[in-house]
Parts: C-alpha cells; structure tokens; sequence
C-alpha cells in the first residue's frame, strides 16, 4: 500500500450549520432600505421584458431570497433589543453574511412555533384580574398603491404599459387588528385566528394560532405603529380601573406642582442682581411656570 501525498487527499472539512430552534423569526417587512430597491411587477404584454417598480417595503422571509442580495438565502433571523439579525449564505455553500436592522427601521417581525410551545407562551401573557385588549389599530405595513404608466424597458418596444407603484399621495388604511377574528395581514399564506395582544416593552405582541390548529405565531410590531387600542371589560374592573386612573392622575398632579420639582429649585431667588452671565445661563422657564400658577386664582 502506497501511501498517499496530501495533495492527493482533498482535505474536506464539513460544517453544519445549527439546528433551527422555536421561536423562529419567519417573516420580516422593514422599510426599503436601499433607494433604488426594484422588484419585477409584470412582463410586458408586447416583448414579455420584465417590469420593474421602486419598493415601499422590504420582506425578508426564511428560506427565500435576501431582499438587498439575492444570491444569499436567509437561513435565520433573530430579534433582540436593538433589532433585528440575519444569517444568510449563497448556495455555493462560500459566501456567508450577517445583516443587521435596527428597531426603529422594521414594522414587523412573526415568529413561529408549535402549538405546544404557542401555548405555553400566551398562557404567560395572562394576568389575571387585568384588562385585556380586544381591538387595536395599527398603522398600514405597506404604502398605498396607485396606477402610473411607465414605457417597457427594452428599447426596441418602449410600450406605454400600466403599473401599480407605492405612492404617498393618497391616504392609508390603516390595519385592524381584532381579538377571535382573522389575522388582518396576509404575509405567509397561513390562515391564523387572533388569539391575543399584549403590549411588551415598547413592542406590541400579537398570538395567532394557525386555523388548522397545528402552529401559532407572535408577531412583533414596534409600538410606534400603534393608532389605537381598545380593552373591553366588565363593570367591576372598570370601576377599579378608572379609581386607578384617577389615583395616577393625582400623583401627576404633585410631580407636576413647582414646589416638589427639585428642578425649580435651581432658581436664583437669591441673587436679586441679574447680570448679563445670569441672564444667558438660568433658564426662564422654571420662573415662568410659576407666574402662570400665581395668576390662575384672579
Ligand atoms: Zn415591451
């Protein structure tokens, strides 16, 4: 037996990649984040060239193509406090990347999970003896859209043809979100039933279940999308809530009055000459409030 010169022996080292674990980040809708992002809209019905029309959004969705590079294929996303991570790599098994978006420039993340899981997960959400939320308005994930008529790219048509662009000319519905309906958004061809909403450090959480009863989703939307919430309760919790409010109210009040903010004791009530470096650097506006509270009684 000979032996073999390395060079002979390709030295193969495989890699695997990790397990996916649950929850997984499935789908994403962040703003467009290149300016000039395209996305094919339609052939041309004379040549069949591909159209092309500037995005309103980006969609990244595990398992298909990056939006920004196409080549890559998002293979994992994760959300965390300061954004959101995606793990993407090219078929050719050589190109990997890393993307990174912060918070402030997505409106929407979904995780999945199994219904198992799904479970355990809303069952944490409850507090008993709070109110719950049954309805809430959120602001539109996508642009509206309009007709504009663009001519057919291939220089040899030019064919004036009719295309559906994101405008912001007109006006947006706005999302509706109901406790025991539908899920308002169609992103994954999943038919899910709105189980649950609960509002989670700055973020809105959103449980559907999937109406095969097999997965159940959390979708993740900044709080800066919300519009309008709405709880709906019995008479007792009621009650005790707007006692709460009004106890909260007054506690405003005393923050609020000019003798408790250590910030107005910082006045120069003792220094009866204002010179020229006192005027510039005492700001006004402690003095000002008082004035305001002294004159209300006459
Ligand atoms: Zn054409």
């Amino acid at each position: 037996m000979t032996m073999q010169t390395p060079s002979n022996v390709a030295p193969t080292k495989t890699l695997t990649i990790p397990e996916r674990r649950y929850p997984m980040v499935t789908h994403v809708i962040s703003e467009a984040l290149f300016p000039d992002m395209q996305s094919e809209v339609a052939n041309c019905p004379n040549c069949s060239a591909p159209i092309s029309a500037p995005v309103d959004r980006s969609v990244w969705v595990i398992d298909h193509p990056h939006p920004l590079v196409p080549e890559l294929k998002i293979e994992r996303a994760f959300v965390d406090d300061g954004g959101i991570e995606f793990y993407s790599f090219a078929s050719d098994g050589k190109t990997f990347a890393r993307h990174f978006i912060p918070t402030i420039r997505y409106l929407f993340a979904r995780e999945a999970m199994p219904l198992e899981m799904f479970v355990e997960e809303l069952a944490s959400t409850v507090v008993p003896g709070l109110p719950v939320i049954t309805r809430m308005i959120t602001k539109a994930f996508f642009k509206a859209r309009q007709s504009k008529t663009m001519n057919c790219p291939n220089p040899r048509c030019k064919m004036p043809i009719s295309v559906s662009v994101p405008t912001d000319e007109i006006g947006e519905e706005p999302v509706v979100w109901m406790v025991g309906q539908a899920h308002p958004l169609p992103l994954s061809g999943m038919d899910l039933k709105v189980m649950r909403i609960v509002f989670v450090s700055g973020e809105i959480h959103i449980y559907s279940v999937s109406v095969d009863g097999n997965n159940g989703v959390r979708d993740r939307v900044p709080m800066n999308q919300l519009g309008l919430s709405e709880e709906g309760m019995g008479a007792e919790m009621f009650c005790t809530e707007l006692e709460d409010a009004e106890n909260d109210d007054e506690e405003d009040d005393e923050v609020d009055d000019p003798s408790l903010d250590p910030g107005t004791q910082t006045a120069p009530v003792h220094d009866p000459i204002p010179d020229s470096d006192h005027v510039t650097a005492t700001p006004a506006t402690a003095p000002a409030t008082n004035g305001q509270q002294i004159q209300q009684p006459s």
